[in-house]
């Protein structure tokens, strides 16, 4: 989509300091970190966000959440990280293209905010 930021990361149009790319994904480093690791992992295929995902679309969800696991693993981050997807404005989704969040590195608090 012309119009969203991320698609346009993904297009290499818009600057990301990418950590990890393959056919079905892209990862980035967070603009606004919330911890020492912060990294985003998106598809390159358009999806607005998880409550706009599809059944076609499992596959592709399940794999963000391996290469989360992946960037945590080649980071030294296992002892303790979290992957999220903010799902709507109410929970502070923001950028209308799926994303998944890797946040890691200190300890993390339960329940978030
Ligand atoms: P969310 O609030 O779950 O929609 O997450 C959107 C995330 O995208 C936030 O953590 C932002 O800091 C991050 N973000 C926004 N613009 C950029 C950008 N140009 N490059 C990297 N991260 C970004
Ligand atoms: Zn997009």
């Amino acid at each position: 989509m012309a119009d969203c930021l991320f698609c346009n990361i993904v297009e290499g149009k818009i600057p990301a300091r990418r950590v990890y790319e393959d056919e079905r994904t892209v990862a980035f480093e967070d603009i606004n970190p919330q911890a020492p690791t912060h990294v985003l992992i998106i598809p390159r295929k358009h999806i607005a966000g998880l409550k706009e995902a599809g059944e076609p679309d499992a596959e592709l969800l399940g794999y963000c959440q391996l290469v989360a696991a992946k960037i945590a693993r080649q980071r030294g981050i296992e002892q303790g990280y979290r992957t999220v997807y903010n799902v709507g404005p109410g929970a502070g989704q923001s950028v209308f293209h799926l994303h998944l969040h890797l946040i890691g590195g200190r300890d993390l608090r339960w329940p978030p905010g």
